[in-house]
């Protein structure tokens, strides 16, 4: 099982590109694929790690840019929950 496979049905093309600066390019660490209930403490623990991954404002701009139902996971530190909120507040503006 990888990471893309289980996180997105079509996985941002910079996993592919740019491995050596997506810091969890080919990771199987379960925290990427937190349960409902576990998503939000995983995501706390992310915010660190993402924030110094070379690739986060791109991977943030792609994870927000998906349909909604189509990603699961952390992406760019954030919960399915929270892209979704993020997205909603961003069409607002
Ligand atoms: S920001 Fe996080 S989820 Fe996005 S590529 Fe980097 S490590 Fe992966």
């Amino acid at each position: 099982m990888s990471a893309r496979g289980t996180r997105s049905s079509q996985p941002p093309d910079f996993l592919d590109r740019a491995p050596a600066e997506a810091a969890c390019a080919g990771t199987e660490d379960p925290v990427f694929f937190p349960d409902s209930e576990t998503a939000a403490a995983a995501a706390e623990a992310l915010v660190l790690y993402c924030g110094r991954c070379q690739m986060h404002d791109e991977c943030r701009e792609w994870a927000l840019a998906q349909p909604v139902d189509s990603l699961y996971g952390i992406w760019a530190g954030t919960t399915h929950a929270q892209r979704r909120r993020l997205r909603r507040r961003e069409q607002a503006a």
